[in-house]
């Protein structure tokens, strides 16, 4: 299947989830992740329309977005991979909005730096909802005063919410913990849903699902991360 059949099965997937789930048509933006694919496989879905894109390192996406957003100036870029603090300046250079802030030290660099640059982005904090020890975000019971922390105190643009559940769990409970965690915070904003369970996130209320392989195909197998990713 080409990105394009892929892309487009998934938006009409997207458009049936939310008529199914009573949600007004356009309720969910679709973050289409193109990490590992180049320009020539990401091309096709801008010119069917898509606008908005996910990308998980800094340094993979100032390889190949700046031509493509040449191409296409209105294209918007979201940051949903870990962010080290020696790399947040190219960031916010780079993304229209950082959907995992998962640490109080994090949130400071960018605060930080947003401050320096005059440019503050709008971010989602990310949250641990299976408490995994090798996944980044706060854990469930610090997630209040991380966004206290990073709203109100640091003046961060927050909009949202962000989870990855454990992959060998039903992910309906950690959404629907994460909606009640950003329900009452008031946030508005939640990013969660991947390719597997994209329509089970948006039953539960997802602003934003992040869907890569259902559209692209799958991807490389993973390399090792690297101290400078
Ligand atoms: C890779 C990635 C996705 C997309 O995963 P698919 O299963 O390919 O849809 C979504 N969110 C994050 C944080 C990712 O790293």
């Amino acid at each position: 299947m080409s990105a394009l059949d892929g892309y487009h099965s998934v938006t009409a997937a997207i458009a049936a989830a939310e008529a199914d789930a009573d949600r007004p048509a356009g309720a969910v933006s679709l973050v289409a992740v193109s990490k590992t694919f180049d320009g020539d496989k990401i091309r096709p879905v801008l010119q069917a329309g898509q606008r908005l894109f996910g990308e998980n390192r800094v340094q993979e996406a100032e390889g190949k977005w700046p031509a493509l957003r040449a191409e296409f100036p209105d294209a918007r870029l979201h940051l949903i991979g870990p962010l080290q603090s020696n790399k947040v300046k190219a960031a916010l250079a780079l993304f229209d909005v950082i959907e995992s802030v998962d640490r109080p030290k994090i949130a400071r660099a960018i605060a930080k730096e947003a401050e320096k640059m005059g440019r503050a982005p709008d971010v989602f904090l990310q949250i641990n909802t299976g408490e995994e020890p090798q996944k980044a975000g706060v854990p469930p019971a610090e997630a209040d005063a991380f966004v206290m922390e990073a709203r109100d105190t640091l003046g961060l643009r927050v909009i949202g919410l962000m989870c990855i559940p454990p992959v060998d769990e039903p992910p309906a409970p950690h959404f629907a913990l994460l909606a009640k965690i950003a329900a009452r915070n008031g946030l508005a904003g939640l990013s969660m849903g991947m390719s597997a369970d994209f329509e089970t996130a948006i039953r539960h209320g997802a602003t934003h699902v992040r869907v890569g392989s259902a559209i692209f195909g799958a991807r490389p197998p993973l390399r090792p991360p690297t101290p400078t990713a």
